[in-house]
């Protein structure tokens, strides 16, 4: 066995310097970046290798379009394999359009209705309105959730005065901290994987079965955008908050 050299950091230190730290770490992440950055080197530098490039994911929305594009002009790469979806990205960008940073506070949800939710906030939500008391994950969920959907501060602290551990100031504190009014930072409602690590996801419906399917706000919205469902919801006035 050999002793890990710890990487040095100076100033000035150029890329090709801290790859080389990098790797000769030979441990973990930097290791295995320091090894990835030799066999590119050693494929670009040959050539007999035919270089494939595989992409998957959201590469042009992650700001990568350009970097693809000079690693194929400067013939770096001999076959791209790409996803259908990187092609359209791609496409949408050559005809002019851009993607844009988003967040998951949306200002066109309008109205909110309960049979849009995901089986999580609608559970919570029941548990507040039957005089049950949320464990802390529970009202951090579905107070992010509700405001991201554009309920105010005040009417999130009417919802939870039915609670039996009901405390006005202390409710509204948690409340304008989580929306930002105190804190200055908006905390967007947790992801499902993190709702099912708090062992609040409440059992899955064929929506939430699928694989694409990691935020509680992106059910609501494609629920928000089904013609369908939508139809059936737009008949339930009762339903709405
Ligand atoms: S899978 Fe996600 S959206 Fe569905 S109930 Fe669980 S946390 Fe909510």
């Amino acid at each position: 066995m050999k002793s890990v050299k710890q990487i040095d950091v100076k100033r000035g230190i150029t890329v090709a310097q801290l790859i080389e730290e990098m790797e000769a770490s030979g441990v973990l992440g930097a290791g295995k970046i320091g090894k990835a950055a030799r066999l590119v080197a050693d494929m670009f530098k040959d050539p007999d290798y035919t270089v494939f490039l595989t992409l998957a994911g959201a590469l042009v929305p992650g700001g990568l379009r350009n970097i693809i594009a000079e690693l194929i002009k400067k013939e770096h790469v001999n076959v791209v394999v790409t996803t259908g979806a990187n092609m359209v990205h791609d496409l949408v960008e050559a005809i002019g359009f851009r993607h844009m940073v988003g967040t998951f506070k949306a200002e066109d949800f309008g109205r909110i209705r309960v049979t849009k939710l995901p089986p999580c906030i609608r559970q919570l939500l029941a548990k507040v309105q039957a005089g049950e008391n949320l464990p802390h994950s529970g009202r951090f969920a579905l107070t992010a959730f509700l405001h991201a959907l554009g309920m105010s501060p005040e009417e999130i602290l009417h919802m939870f005065s039915t609670s039996p551990d009901f405390d006005e100031s202390k409710t509204r504190y948690q409340i304008e901290h989580i929306t930002g009014k105190i804190s200055g930072t908006e905390y967007t409602p947790p992801e499902c994987s993190t709702m099912k690590s708090y062992g609040i996801c409440f059992g899955e419906d064929n929506l939430c079965k699928k694989e694409w399917m990691t935020h509680p706000l992106k059910y609501y919205r494609i629920k928000d955008r089904s013609p369908k469902r939508k139809g059936k919801v737009e008949g339930k006035e009762k339903e709405d908050f």
